[in-house]
């Protein structure tokens, strides 16, 4: 009698198994709907070394980047695990948890070896700008070669959730978002101070946009900008006054306070915002209106916002990593951030929103303020390095047209020439490793065949050949010593694998995200994966990283 009746149970179950149920019936699963995010806001703050978090931890407030801290997971160990620390680079692979050996952006500009002319990142000849008649907007992802979380996203929901990407800087804007993008937004200064984009997300800006730059919003920031707090509370930054920074045109002194609408006709005019801390508050306005123009997590369909806080970039470039500017701008970034994580609970609702925030790359002390510190450091002379490494082509080769660029760091071969000559790829560049690595401040010098023959699994190899892109990158590649950049001897700047330019904040907070800290090592491409599973989407198609899981709930 037991057995009919479990043979009734089992022919019960699979008659109701094959019947449809009514579409009330079906259960809610983990990768839809209302256990997901309505909003994912990435926040890249470009620039931002690690210790920005905690040297100026006593002037936070509590709203910005402590909120992410108190509530949510900072991951303290955070690096870029590849070479180099560009803003191009730096965008694309936090969102496609990648890095350029497979995303292909090499650096912000590189030499096309098969163009044989320097393209940029975000170059794309054939769209047109919208929204300037100026060919700032001639823009899009297409050197971008795999998927960033947000295409997976929209991928995955039929194109129904959205993706804006917003920045000051328009590969800031355009890669993150990535390619199926409704939009991309970036800022043309000059004479205009606009925000704009390209016909390869849409014909016309949308009239919250163009009513946003009918606000005259940027034009309201051509203001003084004086610190935050009394300067004299600054004391986790330098003297105002230093041999070490660079400053505006018209201004005889980089000290505060400066007059932005005096300053404006003799830099560039509108672009002055870009290089004050105001630039991140309008970026900030423009976010904003783009959440509620757009409509933004408005539904239970996740939509992603990504945005990039550029004028810290700036800034660091002008002033460097020790500067009383950086520190106001930092001080007025956690405001923006506080009255933009405000917005989102009002807007979107507080728990159902999901942020993270991290950066680009970070920066270099400068080597001119570390020399007077007695910290090995220094400038490269390039114009030196290029004469004695012509003096030797000619001597070796009987010619010195073997080279047909030097950029970022590499040298591109002209192989046609080479084989012409009778000549062996793989000989020369031995040959041009052993000759440059006797060079002054030159640590390490790599060919292209070692990158394509070895798998490095740590140190700076590793990193370069992360950051190595077979079918992009040159011939050799170079790696000066600590602390030695091609730059001015005033201002920051970045791109090496050294801990100043790889260790950036991370920090998750809102759906989904558990409270805590780690000093385990993270790498930026696990960004995009640890998004991606929680939301349950497909990874980019190309990462490599691998998700967090004691970051998701
Ligand atoms: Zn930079």
């Amino acid at each position: 009698m037991k057995s009919i009746i479990n043979l009734l149970v089992v022919f019960l179950i699979i008659t109701s198994c094959n019947a449809q149920k009514p579409i009330s019936e079906v259960k809610k699963t983990d990768s839809n709907d209302q256990n997901n995010p309505k909003l994912v806001v990435g926040i890249v703050v470009d620039q931002m070394r690690y210790d920005y978090l905690t040297r100026f931890d006593s002037k936070y407030g509590d709203g910005g980047f402590k909120r992410m801290i108190n509530e949510g997971f900072n991951c303290k160990n955070n690096h870029f695990n590849y070479i180099p620390t560009y803003t191009g680079p730096g965008h694309t692979s936090v969102y496609t948890g990648t890095t350029p050996k497979y995303h292909g952006i090499i650096g912000n500009n590189w030499y096309d070896k098969e163009t044989k002319e320097m393209v940029y990142c975000a170059q794309d000849d054939n769209v047109q700008s919208v929204g300037t008649a100026h060919d700032a907007g001639k823009m899009s992802p297409n050197r971008m070669k795999t998927t960033t979380f947000g295409d997976e996203n929209r991928l995955f929901t039929q194109m129904r959730g959205k993706t804006i990407g917003v920045s000051l800087k328009d590969r800031g804007a355009i890669l993150p978002a990535g390619h199926t993008a409704n939009a991309a937004y970036w800022f043309h200064g000059r004479d205009e101070g606009v925000w704009i984009s390209s016909t390869f997300y849409q014909n016309e800006l949308p009239k919250w946009v163009s009513d946003f730059n009918a606000s005259e919003a940027a034009e309201s920031y051509l203001k003084v900008w004086d610190t935050y707090y009394d300067i004299s509370t600054y004391t986790e930054s330098g003297s105002d006054e230093n041999a070490f920074e660079g400053g505006f045109k018209g201004k005889e002194k980089a000290t505060f306070p400066y007059d932005l609408a005096k300053l404006k006709d003799d830099n560039r005019g509108f672009d002055i915002l870009k290089a004050t801390a105001y630039g991140n508050s309008l970026t900030t306005d423009f976010a904003i209106e783009a959440i509620k123009g757009e409509q933004l997590g408005q539904d239970n369909i996740t939509d992603v916002l990504t945005v990039s806080f550029s004028a810290t970039d700036y800034v660091g470039h002008n002033f460097g990593v020790s500067s009383k500017e950086i520190e106001d701008t930092y001080i007025r970034l956690d405001k923006d951030l506080e009255r933009f994580f405000k917005f989102l609970d009002q807007q979107v609702g507080e728990g159902n929103y999901t942020v993270f925030l991290t950066a680009d790359h970070g920066a270099v002390e400068v080597p001119s303020y570390l020399q007077s510190m007695k910290i090995p450091s220094g400038y490269l002379n390039n114009k030196e390095t290029r004469t004695r490494f012509t003096d030797y082509l000619n001597a070796k080769f009987k010619s010195s047209d073997l080279i047909e660029n030097i950029s970022n760091d590499q040298i591109f071969l002209n192989r046609k020439y080479i084989d012409s000559l009778g000549l062996n790829i793989n000989d020369v560049q031995e040959a041009m490793v052993n000759e440059l690595i006797g060079y002054k401040h030159v640590e390490k010098v790599f060919s292209a065949h070692t990158m394509t023959t070895s798998n490095f699994t740590n140190g700076i190899e590793s990193l370069l050949q992360n950051g190595y892109n077979q079918k992009r990158s040159g011939d050799i590649i170079l790696v000066a010593d600590p602390a030695y950049i091609s730059y001015g001897k005033t201002g920051s700047t970045h791109g090496s694998g050294l801990n100043y330019d790889t260790h950036v904040p991370l920090l998750f907070f809102g759906k989904g995200i558990n409270h805590g800290e780690t000093y385990d090592k993270t790498v930026i491409p696990d960004i995009a994966p640890t998004i991606s599973a929680l939301l349950g989407i497909s990874f980019p198609n190309a990462a490599t990283g691998k998700p967090l899981g004691f970051v998701i709930d």
